[in-house]
């Protein structure tokens, strides 16, 4: 509920420092240096009216005041409305800041909580913290947006905020791990902070004075940090980010490293989940753009199923035909935006950035797609685009030769995968298939059509491709699961069946001689018919592959010697 632009104690140059926005105001929690020097982060000038809750009058949390009120005054021209938690303390305030030289009370509101009628504010916590400021130090107890929220500033007890504390509650609380008779210790508040979570308070730690040591102490009871939202990035969220990052490329690294399974789609989840980390989403997608079909699909994506969808639609069609990232916070509001997949999943998408991914060539290959932005505030239009271009360099440069190798393994004229296509499978997919007395089955056919040479020269060359193309097709229509084919050279096709014996190979080819003998073939008009020779062997791991192949050659050389257009096993 609250937003943190720091969340350390006293002298820290990330002071505690909250803020949250309701009906166009925002409301600050104290303000302390660090406050006016990140205001930046936020467009004050958006605001209707601002208002201070100071909880004391310690300089560390109320010295950027004078600062706040020149800065509305002179720059921004945003109300100000400075609200004391007791009369007592808004003398004080006034003492303050009339003593500020050249200050006129007209520059802004001064006013107590008493007084102050905002639905926000609940009421004050008179609370105990240093001995000077007995009295005069209190909490805030708050409703943001519908939720109870108990900020205890600065605290040495808790027992005034807890008859607040309910099941649903936000409790922003003060933490130290330094023991000090002015501030809540963290090793004495461990099990009351577990048992609030367990009670479901959300428990949010702030004004810290050492982190790393809260960390530890309160590892396990569910209690969190508070948030910090801001633009800038401190060395620590730098650090973590760079973190995760390593995680993913780590974890990356190692598994292209015993790749086995040859599974490309394992990099492209990869690199999906690192630009989900980089730029801090929800969602992320990785799109390839296939040009020739007109189509866009998800080659990996997080949170949503696999898609396939013309590429002159949605957002990411958009930023491939603009050739530019497409940015919007406000999706339902651009006619690209498909709300198709919000619809039937119940998904919120509130924002999204599209960074198209070009190869090596400069031309445009794929895209990023990243939807909603961690912090509510939407994609940033420089940060965001150039954080997320390192994975979209790699995913670029994996989808090129991804690509590349993927037409690198296929023939053009068949559409079947080539010679390449079938030792890279020996490589991955047949691998387990290679070890002797496994007891793994594999069957292997070579099919080459039966006087091929005079459809060419009888029809031309371009009848000749059509009846490849067909007898390819015809073939790859017979291939089950567990088959595949190749085609091996000019007219000559090897298929290999895995967890197949050589009768289900002979089946098979059998079936295919004889689909295709009756198939009338169009032949570049002509209407012809063709028949096919086959050798077919048992796999025998104990050979090398080219070995094999050899064998299946004697029971195809066997075919054509005995009259073509029929099955010959050889090797057995
Ligand atoms: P056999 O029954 O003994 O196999 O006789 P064949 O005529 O089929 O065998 P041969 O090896 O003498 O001829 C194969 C022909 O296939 C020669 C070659 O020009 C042709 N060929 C190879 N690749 C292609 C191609 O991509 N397109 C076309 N149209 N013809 C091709
Ligand atoms: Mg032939
Ligand atoms: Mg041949």
């Amino acid at each position: 509920m609250l937003k943190f632009f720091g969340r350390g104690s006293a002298f820290s140059d990330d002071h505690n420092s909250a803020y949250f926005i309701e009906n166009d105001e925002l409301v600050l929690l104290d303000c302390p240096m660090h406050t006016f020097m990140r205001l930046n982060d936020l467009n004050l000038a958006l605001y209707d009216h601002i208002y201070v809750l100071v909880t004391h009058t310690h300089g560390d949390h109320a010295s950027g005041i004078g600062l706040l009120i020149d800065l509305l005054q002179f720059s921004v021209k945003t109300p100000l409305t400075i609200v004391a938690p007791s009369k007592e303390v808004e003398a004080d305030l006034f003492y303050l800041c009339s003593r500020i030289e050249g200050c006129s009370s007209s520059w802004y509101e001064l006013t107590n909580a008493e007084e102050l009628e905002k639905e926000w504010l609940n009421c004050v916590i008179p609370t105990h913290h240093t001995e000077e400021l007995e009295g005069k130090c209190f909490g805030y107890y708050l409703t943001v947006k519908g939720n109870k929220v108990i900020y205890t500033g600065d605290t040495n007890t808790i027992v005034p905020y807890e008859k607040y504390i309910e099941s649903g509650a936000y409790l922003y609380i003060e933490m130290a791990a330094y023991k000090t008779p002015v501030h809540l210790y963290c090793v004495d508040m461990r099990a009351k902070i577990k048992e609030y979570v367990s009670q479901g308070v959300h428990v949010y730690l702030m004004h810290m004075d050492d982190e790393r040591r809260i960390e530890k102490v309160m590892n396990g009871t569910g209690a969190e940090f508070a948030p910090l939202e801001r633009g800038g990035l401190t060395m620590e969220d730098t650090g973590r980010m760079m973190n995760g990052i390593f995680d993913i490329t780590d974890s990356l690294y190692k598994d292209m490293c015993m790749n086995d399974s040859k599974d490309h789609n394992l990099l492209f989840s990869y690199l999906t989940e690192l630009s989900k980390t980089i730029v801090g989403a929800d969602r992320a997608s990785f799109w390839k753009w296939d040009k020739r079909k007109g189509q866009i699909w998800t080659m990996s994506a997080t949170g949503i199923d696999k898609i396939v969808i013309p590429d002159d639609t949605g957002l990411v069609g958009k930023a491939l035909r603009l050739k530019k990232t497409v940015i919007t916070n406000d999706p339902y509001s651009d006619p690209d935006f498909n709300s198709a997949i919000d619809l039937q999943t119940g998904y919120k998408t509130k924002s999204v950035l599209v960074l198209p991914v070009a190869d090596i060539n400069g031309n445009f290959i794929g895209a990023l797609q990243l939807i909603n932005k961690s912090d509510d505030r939407g994609f940033d239009d420089e940060a965001d685009p150039k954080k997320l271009s390192l994975a979209a360099l790699m995913c670029g440069i994996a989808l090129e030769s991804e690509t590349f190798l993927e037409e690198s393994h296929h023939d053009k004229l068949t559409g079947l995968k080539n010679r390449m296509g079938f030792y890279y499978d020996f490589g991955g997919k047949y691998k387990d298939y290679l070890i002797p007395d496994s007891g793994k089955k594999m069957s292997v056919f070579i099919g080459d059509i039966d006087k091929f040479k005079s459809v060419n020269d009888t029809y031309g060359h371009n009848a000749g491709d059509d009846v490849l193309a067909f007898a390819s097709a015809l073939i790859e229509g017979c291939c089950g699961a567990n088959d595949s084919v190749y085609r091996w050279g000019g007219e000559e096709f090897v298929m290999v069946m895995r967890d197949t014996d050589l009768d289900g190979a002979v089946r098979k080819a059998e079936e295919i001689r004889q689909r295709l003998m009756e198939a009338d073939i169009d032949a570049d008009g002509n209407t012809i018919r063709c028949t096919m020779s086959f050798g077919v062997t048992g796999f025998d791991p104990s050979k090398t592959i080219e070995e094999n192949i050899s064998v299946a050659d004697e029971g195809l050389y066997t075919a054509k010697e005995t009259g073509r257009n029929k099955v010959c096993i050889a090797g057995a």
